[in-house]
């Protein structure tokens, strides 16, 4: 066993996906918006042995096209150019990286299709497509809505082995403009994901093609105060059982996506992972990470972000106001939060890359 190390696509990320559920572990799914994170991303991966996915929301391609770029769709452009970086540099820290788009609701759907458009290209060109897979989030609508559209997606994803990751109940809180306000009071029935919706939704994708469900078990995205959030996994063992026992496609047939994972009780993750979670989101707090070691950087320099040269002795500030330096202090940031999210999600050390 072994995968080629790089971005891994179709049968390669199907085994991946597979060694996660058996091996009882699962992949960060980190949320990019430049270089600097996809690159701090792939360094913590291969510091610490474990495989891990790459992913951009609408806002975080577009940011990564450039916020002022003229013309052209940013979102398409920007995920397309990220894409061909993690392509380009993956293998050369060893590790396997899954490429894969988060949150798309009905006015993102364009978005995604532009991108099957170049993962179609890019598949004639290579023999690959340019992402693994790609999220569709119609969780707001009726489920036949939701589903007939994931269907009509996957048809043309499945041609080149690609992945779905589909919505089914309401993740809490917002994710870049996609999703409602979490609001801590209310009831929140509607957090959770009815298993007999996730039967339905295997009875009519899994003769498709592969694709994953995020399931609503009380999980938030944002991090809020103790208490509030109510997580209940054992939703996700019901699901499985119901798909088990209906369709006879062995102990664990779903592949599961945690959203909202970051601020998470550690207890509640491993119990997750151990009902087929093979991802965990983690967004904000490697925001959080990022912002914090820049913020403690510029507080430690802070002449240097005022004066290019000491006001009091004329020492110039050259090394100190150097983006590579407070930008490098962000990176180490983020590093330093994935190692710890490897560590709980129980992925490091457990690379395919050969
Ligand atoms: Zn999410």
């Amino acid at each position: 066993m072994g995968l080629k190390a790089g971005v891994v696509t179709g049968e390669d990320y199907f085994e991946l996906v597979g060694s996660c559920k058996d091996g009882g572990y699962a992949l960060a799914a980190v949320n990019c918006v430049g270089t600097d994170s996809v690159n701090a991303v792939m360094e913590a991966a291969a510091k610490n042995k474990s495989d891990v996915i790459i992913q951009f929301s609408n806002g975080g391609a577009e940011f990564y096209a450039g916020k002022g770029m003229p013309s052209g769709d940013a979102k398409v452009l920007g995920a397309v150019s990220a894409a061909q970086h993690v392509h380009l540099l993956a293998e050369y820290y060893g590790i396997c990286a899954v490429l894969h788009t988060d949150h798309a609701n009905r006015k993102l759907v364009p978005w995604v299709d532009g991108l099957i458009d170049h993962s179609e290209a890019h598949f004639k060109a290579t023999g690959k497509p340019l992402y693994s897979s790609h999220m569709l989030d119609l969780s707001e609508e009726p489920i036949e809505d939701n589903l007939n559209e994931c269907a009509r997606v996957l048809e043309r994803m499945a041609k080149m082995k690609m992945s779905l990751e589909i919505e089914l109940g309401v993740t809490g809180g917002e994710e870049d403009g996609v999703g409602g306000e979490f609001d801590e009071s209310a009831d929140n029935s509607k957090l959770y994901t009815q298993p007999s919706d996730v039967l339905q939704a295997y009875k009519l994708l899994n003769p498709i093609g592969h694709f994953s469900v995020a399931a609503s078990f009380g999980n938030v995205h944002g991090v809020y105060k103790p208490g509030n959030v109510h997580l209940r996994p054992e939703i996700l063992k019901a699901s499985q059982e119901l798909v088990s026992s209906e369709t006879g496609g062995g102990d664990k047939p779903l592949a599961l996506v945690f959203h909202g994972g970051s601020g998470s009780e550690k207890a509640k993750i491993t119990e997750a992972i151990s009902y087929g979670v093979f991802k965990m989101n983690i967004d904000t707090d490697t925001q959080f990470a990022f912002a914090e070691s820049v913020g403690a950087y510029v507080e430690e320099n802070s002449k240097a972000f005022k004066y290019q040269i000491d006001p009091d002795d004329g020492t110039p500030f050259k090394k100190q106001y150097d983006p590579r330096k407070w930008l490098r202090a962000g990176e180490g940031g983020i590093i330093a939060r994935l190692d710890e999210a490897f560590a709980d999600l129980g992925s490091a050390g457990r690379s395919l890359a050969k």
